[in-house]
């Protein structure tokens, strides 16, 4: 399954993410990071496609998605 990892302390709350998610998959957050903003979280973790477009929106680098594909899977 495709993990996404926000860095919700790098995050501004602009929503690009939220809006460009093609499965609608992510909202922001009613709970605030250090400064006050609003960030990404998941709907449903298993909704992701692992597609990365949140991660390529993103223009503070807050979010890491890691693909099922990578050889650190198995890792526990
Ligand atoms: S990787 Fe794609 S499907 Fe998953 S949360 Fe980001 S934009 Fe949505
Ligand atoms: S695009 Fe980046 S900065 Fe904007 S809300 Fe999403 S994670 Fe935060």
């Amino acid at each position: 399954m495709t993990k996404i990892r926000f860095e919700t302390h790098r995050c501004k709350g602009c929503g690009l993410c939220v809006l460009f998610c093609p499965r609608k998959n992510l909202r922001l957050s009613d709970s605030l990071n250090e400064q006050g903003l609003s960030y990404p979280e998941e709907i449903d973790p298993d909704g992701c496609t692992g597609c990365g477009l949140c991660f390529r929106m993103c223009p503070d680098t807050a979010i890491e998605v890691q693909s099922p594909k990578k050889d650190n899977q198995d890792k526990q």
